[in-house]
């Protein structure tokens, strides 16, 4: 079939299409309904059906494929590697699940995994998708203030952590500053299941900290029967940036998203049953959800849990991987391309890369240099694929399962099937022709697999998604884009004040937030600038409240959002400046700020209520230039 008629069917006859994609799951009990849509943009998939995440990421290959690899953890920053068999995983999965079980977690409760790229952390949430627990997964590199209100939100029974991560060689502690964020958090867990690598030292806390290896010990040979769950049960809730300080909690279901990951395989990755997947992002990612844990070993495959830079023990460790596990689809960011572009080719060419047959890459643009240099470093497709931590699965991306269509530089691609993607004016609601720039948005209901609301709070999933473009209900992907002729989309940067480094979604509001702590500060704008690696990295104006005390302050700032945020949301630089560029009625005009500290001409500033304070600034920035 051409991609044309594919993609037609899936938004004319959604109950013909997703139904036929339903089969590549098992399902328990069979649905009644493909889709209920009777009150938008509320999408309901497979009602009545009942099924589980984990059975068929787990229990369903054992009868064909009980003794091959299903989970390679390997970490480049312990020399440990581990392989887990489907039998093995199953397993241990059960353990897992049965000192949940053990410590009262039930289906509904919420667990939150905090924890670096080791095989317990798989475990851990396929335990609780074979339980029926909802996982909340946070990414090891943020800090207790980012923890606590995520904590707050989810409000988890039991925490499930390791001491520590580890990166470039330094053991990175996990468990002070979960201790600190669950003294920060309004609601506390019960209980903390703690993975001690023997990294660092740690406090135990008598009474809520449990040790894993005690634990596992008590229930080596439990079986835990599956839950069988309702499709649109909740698996997890997932928590992104936006452009308030608080992150919203995405939430998805378990049927849809089975079938959804299960027909992306097929349709768009082609990966097969008995392949290795090796996706090199983290569980704390929407990407590492989907694409290290649940898609490959769902689909059968195994799966690779990586830990380390893509350069230690040398630039060659990613590729040498390949060659091992005959790693046959792989998926990447640009921005780790572009680390390894500055490295020696010879790295790429060394391995015996064969068994692969294809390296997506998305989260961020794919610039046209790092394009070329990969595609003509390896030898193979490079697919360009554009989503968010809200669809759970691509958008737009050349579905290669169901048309070899060819690629554009700079375009992640065409719709993918189920999505009905509008190029519409933001100020009008006009759908806008080929080549014509405008936001991005979705025509409901979103197709199976992409969130169902914000957890706890369906009023935030209508408002912040649904209800931006003028007189229609219509998701927004917060993306300016634009379609060429053939329907190739491509995309031209944010909408809102969200930023993007190094694929990683960060809110300046929460930025801004954590610096305006700060003793010092009176007034704080941030904002994202273009960077050569990163994509983006963000930079900070801050104004102090006693000008006096200045010398160290913006160490003291970047200190702060590290203690509060984590490193990964700390700006390149905070300049101290004694005033902002701001309106007439008192708004920050960070347009501004961004071009001229990307050294563009920040175009008409008439409404600006002091044109000098913008000139001033732009004489320190370039006196003091942001380094890449
Ligand atoms: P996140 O939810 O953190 O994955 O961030 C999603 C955002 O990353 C999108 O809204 C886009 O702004 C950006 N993004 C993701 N994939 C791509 C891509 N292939 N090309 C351009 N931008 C992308």
């Amino acid at each position: 079939m051409s991609y044309k008629a594919f993609h037609e069917r899936s938004i004319k006859d959604p109950d013909g299409f997703w139904g036929d994609q339903a089969k590549l799951i098992h399902w328990e009990k069979p649905f009644k309904k493909v889709l209920e849509y009777s009150n938008p943009p509320f999408a309901k998939w497979f009602e009545g059906g009942q099924t589980n995440l984990c059975y068929n990421a787990v229990d369903r290959h054992l009868a064909d494929r009980a003794d091959q690899v299903a989970l390679v953890s390997v970490s480049t920053e312990t020399n440990q590697e581990r392989a887990f068999t489907f039998k093995e995983l199953y397993s241990e999965v059960n353990r897992m699940a049965a000192i949940l079980k053990a410590n009262g977690v039930q289906k509904g409760d919420r667990v939150l995994i905090y924890m670096p790229m080791i095989a317990e952390a798989c475990f851990a949430m396929l335990a609780c998708a074979r339980i029926g627990a909802i996982h909340s997964v946070v990414f090891g590199g943020f800090a207790s203030h980012s923890l606590a209100s995520r904590i707050d939100d989810a409000k988890p029974k039991m925490i499930i952590t390791a001491e520590a991560g580890a990166r470039g060689g330094k053991a990175v502690p996990y468990k002070p500053l979960l201790d600190e964020a669950i003294e920060l958090a309004t609601v506390k867990p019960e209980k903390v299941l703690l993975v001690n690598r023997g990294l660092t030292e740690y406090t135990t806390i008598q009474g809520r900290d449990l040790d894993y290896a005690a634990e596992r010990q008590k229930h080596l040979d439990d079986l835990v029967p599956v839950e069988w769950v309702d499709s649109t049960h909740i698996s997890y809730i997932l928590y992104t940036s936006g452009t308030t300080g608080k992150p919203k909690g995405v939430q998805r279901d378990t049927g849809g998203y089975a079938v959804a990951l299960a027909a992306s395989m097929k349709h768009i990755f082609c990966g097969n049953p008995g392949e290795t997947m090796f996706t090199t992002s983290d569980i704390g990612w929407v990407v590492g959800h989907s694409y290290i844990i649940y898609a490959p070993l769902i689909n059968g495959m195994a799966t690779i849990m990586y830990e380390g830079t893509p350069l230690r023990p040398d630039a060659g460790i990613w590729w040498q991987l390949v060659e091992k596990y005959k790693v046959s689809v792989m998926f990447s960011a640009p921005t780790a391309i572009r680390v390894l572009k500055k490295q020696d080719p010879a790295f790429l060419t060394k391995y015996d890369l064969s068994s692969l047959r294809a390296l997506f890459l998305a989260g961020e643009p794919l610039d046209e240099p790092t394009a070329s240099w990969i595609h003509g470093a390896i030898n193979k497709p490079v697919v360009d694929n554009y989503w968010q931590t809200e669809t759970g699965w691509p958008m737009l991306a050349i579905q290669r399962g169901v048309e070899v269509m060819p690629h554009k530089f700079g375009s992640p691609g065409v719709p993918s099937f189920g999505y009905n993607m509008k190029l519409l004016d933001d100020s009008t609601g006009v759908e806008l022709g080929a080549n014509e720039k405008g936001v991005i948005a979705i025509e409901g209901p979103l197709p199976p697999g992409c969130m169902q609301t914000v957890w706890g709070d369906d009023k935030r999933f209508v408002s912040t998604y649904w209800e931006t473009i003028p007189g229609k209900l219509i998701y927004s992907t917060f993306d300016w884009g634009i379609k060429d002729d053939d329907g190739y989309f491509f995309i031209l940067g944010r909408t809102d004040d969200v930023i993007n480094v190094a694929g990683h979604r960060l809110g300046t509001r929460e930025i801004e937030e954590s610096i305006s702590s700060h003793p010092n500060v009176s007034e704080i704008a941030v904002v994202g600038i273009e960077d050569k690696l990163k994509g983006q990295v963000a930079i900070g104006f801050a104004i102090p409240k006693d000008a006096g005390k200045v010398d160290t302050l913006e160490a003291e700032l970047m200190k702060t959002v590290d203690t509060q945020l984590g490193a990964i949301a700390r700006p390149a630089r905070v300049y101290i400046v004694t005033a902002l560029p701001k309106t007439r009625s008192g708004k920050i005009v960070r347009r501004a700020l961004q071009a001229v500290a990307e050294g563009r001409d920040p175009g008409d500033i008439s409404t600006m209520e002091d044109q000098a304070v913008l000139a001033q600034i732009k004489t320190i920035i370039e006196e003091n230039p942001v380094k890449s």
